[in-house]
């Protein structure tokens, strides 16, 4: 064992400083939350590289968001000193979509295929089901897609899936029989869905060795972070980038591997692998992740080294306590000694507004409060459990003037204008997209309707054709002069757009950087590479079509927002080529649809930041308010039907608190607007598994009575007992003398709700009612 440069072990426990210097085949390092397991990845790239064990090319480090990954390259160049050029820190998505792009025609697709992000994926089901006329029994498209999405997860195609299935059974025959289609449509339009983008590269892994072994000898180094939520695709994914490559295929190679390289019989040794997690934030269960992966993964690596680390860098003790009091609640979990030397800090703050309206007020008073004290906006994030959630706050936030970013927001993209807009794209960079195509067929309005449109189609089947081709053959059709001149026209359009995101394409075939021997010097980039920015492109669709004229000279007000958002939609693709100069069409389509969806990588700005807990993850804010802790919210009315749902939502909640590093608010109502209906919320039973002394409460749920005078029957319902969140000194308990108990609401003040003396009643009857409910 060599010892690693120790400039990067500067400042770290004895636990941290062995993860960063071990070298060997495997290293695990499970720990709670902030203990230092995402900075000791860092330190450990950075070790790696500084020490040459390992060039930039050589490490492959995977995080959760492309924020995370953006964040952890910002650090590792820091912690260098110079830029990482051709190291891949990226998520699972984001690394897959760039090695299909490199490989994609060896398997007959084309290398510019679309990505279907779920929404796409749940309308081509859609579709689909209407199209076999299986409506009536019972298939929802999201249903189906969740199935297919889970068996995808397992690896399991639909071949796999025929296989096995239960035919006998109607329902199952067919899901088959629209899985089957869907598959077929995907392969057709050269599209692949999220999940696809993990399953198609294991795929080519294990059916071409040779190509497997280009990155399995590429990459040395394979960093995981959040391993606990790796699915079974991700997890077989990782599996195939560390095995060794065989002295038959280094043998039979077109090029020589670099010496260093080979082991005395001949063979490439598998990439050493480092895997970091926390079994307690393991949330992503309903999208297939195994906890299995870490807790079996020194059986999977035999001999791999344990690290724990217990000491939490991040939080006050409070906050921490508050964190394993309410993780210890889940059983079949091994206990974590996590502490902390930051000291007691402030307590949490609990607040119950009367609605959603007044626990966001109380929150916009409350950062306003902190940020008077010196708080940045960025220091200050909101949590919530569903992106519903939002509309309040967004509103008093705008009218106060509060800075925001909504991370994880894809509204924008889920407007029809832009859909629209993104569909021509797509139809320029993949001309097999017939769904994008035909979106755009009729938008503008251009005269071609679904008759024409069923006639381009079954021309295009007869003779087998794509439907691109078809419209370029309109003149076969004997259509009407109106409408052949409309589609030829179209047709015109898109081939010279196409032509344009052609002629500046970078032809280079991106493999440079599988050069046998990372010791040469890395490809020049060549500076003088034109590329056709992605805005112009989209400015000559946009101005062809007449797209945009019609908009803005329409008499709908609604048009005139539409026009301003496809101009805002340019100067996204401006700010994409200033930043990307060599950046493609296609690369503009990737980002949309992997980073616009996922989450943002603006981090930087000074803005209060919105997202949902799931999106919080490997995050850390000083201030952090987690909203609507209420039951059917957190946990999750759904999580109530599956098995380990509640356990999965207390992760959930726990991954939330622990985001926080000197301030928590915790916040409810107790009547939510959802749908245009107002329901009465009750307290989560979460808030009852933190200890009461840690929570001061600002206005405890006992508290609040409805503006009508009638306190709903759960809102006045208070639980006795001690220890409870609920209890104790700083609650509303009837003994209670604390100020606190009696400060209205919110900060301002503003609100109308009356302050009640607590009735009597029993929380705990209550939670067990809706238990048993
Ligand atoms: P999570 O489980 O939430 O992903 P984590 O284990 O990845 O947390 P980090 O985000 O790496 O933890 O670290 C938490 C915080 O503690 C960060 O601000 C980090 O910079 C800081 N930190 C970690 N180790 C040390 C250390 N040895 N000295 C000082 N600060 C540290
Ligand atoms: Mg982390």
């Amino acid at each position: 064992e060599e010892s690693a440069s120790d400039d990067f072990t500067a400042g770290l426990n004895p636990g941290q400083k062995r993860a960063v210097e071990y070298r060997g085949p495997a290293l695990l390092i499970v720990a709670g939350a902030g203990s230092g397991k995402t900075r000791v990845l860092t330190h450990r790239i950075a070790s790696l590289i500084q020490s040459r064990e390992a060039w930039p090319s050589q490490i492959l480090a995977i995080t959760f968001t492309n924020k995370a990954a953006a964040e952890m390259r910002e650090r590792v160049e820091q912690l260098l000193g110079q830029a990482s050029e051709g190291m891949w820190i990226s998520t699972f998505h984001s690394a897959c979509v760039r090695i299909l792009r490199r490989e994609a025609e060896r398997f007959g697709y084309l290398k510019s295929f679309t990505i279907y992000d779920s929404a796409d994926s749940r309308a081509l089901i859609k579709r689909i089901i209407k199209g076999l006329d299986l409506d009536h029994l019972g298939l929802t498209p999201a249903g189906v897609a969740s199935r297919i999405s889970g068996l995808k997860n397992e690896l399991t195609d639909v071949d796999a899936f025929a296989r096995t299935a239960n035919l006998s059974d109607p329902r199952d025959q067919a899901f088959l029989e629209v899985f089957r289609k869907y598959t077929q449509e995907l392969n057709r339009a050269h599209a692949f869905d999220f999940d696809d983008l993990i399953g198609q590269v294991v795929y080519l892994f294990r059916s071409f060795p040779e190509i497997a072994a280009l990155y399995q000898r590429r990459f040395r180094h394979i960093l995981v972070d959040e391993y606990q939520d790796t699915n079974h695709a991700q997890y077989a994914l990782i599996r195939e980038l560390t095995r060794p490559v065989s002295p038959e295929v280094v043998a039979a190679a077109a090029f020589e591997y670099a010496p260093r390289d080979i082991a005395a019989d001949g063979s490439i040794p598998g990439a050493s692998l480092t895997v970091v997690g926390d079994s307690d934030q393991s949330i992503y269960a309903f999208r297939g992740a195994d906890i299995r992966n870490i807790v079996e993964f020194e059986k999977d690596y035999p001999g791999a080294e344990v690290v724990l680390l217990e000491q939490n860098y991040r939080s006050t003790q409070n906050i921490l306590s508050a964190a394993n009091a309410v993780i210890s609640n889940n059983f079949d979990r091994k206990e974590k000694k996590l502490w902390t030397a930051i000291g007691e800090g402030e307590k949490i703050t609990g607040f119950t507004g009367y609605s959603g309206h007044d626990e966001a007020r109380f929150i916009a008073d409350e950062i306003n409060e902190l940020h008077n004290k010196g708080f940045g906006y960025r220091d200050m994030a909101v949590f919530y459990r569903t992106n519903a959630q939002t509309r309040a706050l967004e509103e008093i936030f705008i009218r106060e003037g509060i800075p925001y970013r909504v991370l994880g927001g894809t509204k924008f993209y889920e407007r029809a204008e832009i859909k629209d807009a993104i569909a021509y794209l797509i139809t320029v960079a993949n001309p097999y997209d017939e769904y994008a195509l035909r979106r755009i067929l009729n938008a503008p309005k251009r005269g071609i309707g679904p008759m024409t449109e069923a006639q381009l189609s079954g021309f295009a089947e007869d003779q087998q054709v794509s439907f691109r081709d078809a419209m370029r053959r309109a003149g076969e059709l004997g259509f009407g002069p109106k409408v052949r001149t409309a589609i030829l026209n179209l047709s015109g359009i898109l081939d010279h757009a196409t032509s344009m995101a052609l002629s500046g394409e970078v032809v280079d075939d991106d493999r440079d950087d599988l050069n046998p021997d990372p010791a040469a010097a890395p490809p020049a980039q060549d500076a003088n590479v034109k590329v056709t920015p992605v805005s112009d492109i989209l400015d000559y669709l946009m101005k062809q079509t007449g797209y945009l004229e019609l908009l803005r000279n329409s008499k709908d007000p609604q048009d005139e927002a539409r026009a301003e958002n496809i101009d805002e939609l340019l100067a996204v693709t401006k700010e994409f080529s200033r930043n990307n100069p060599t950046g493609t069409l296609v690369d503009f389509l990737t980002e949309v649809s992997l980073v616009a969806a996922a989450d943002d990588l603006d981090s930087t700005s000074g803005t209060v930041s919105l997202m949902t807990l799931h999106t919080a993850k490997g995050l850390e804010y000083r201030a952090v308010f987690i909203t609507g802790v209420e039951e059917g919210l957190l946990p999750h009315q759904m999580s109530a039907d599956e098995a380990g749902g509640p356990s999965e939502e207390r992760r959930l909640f726990y991954v939330g608190i622990t985001r926080a590093r000197e301030k928590l608010y915790l916040s409810l109502a107790m009547t939510r607007s959802q749908y245009g209906e107002v329901s009465v919320a009750m307290p989560s039973r979460f808030l009852q598994e933190i200890p009461a002394d840690l929570i001061a409460w600002r206005q405890s749920p006992g508290m609040v009575t409805s503006r009508g005078g009638t306190q709903p029957r759960a809102l006045n319902a208070q639980r006795g007992g001690q220890g409870s969140g609920f209890g104790g000194s700083n609650s509303y308990a009837r003994r209670s003398t604390e100020p606190t108990s009696s400060v209205g609401f919110g900060a301002g003040g503003g609100s109308s709700a009356a302050v009640s003396e607590p009735a009597s009643g029993n929380m705990r009857s209550s939670l067990d009612k809706w238990r048993e409910a």
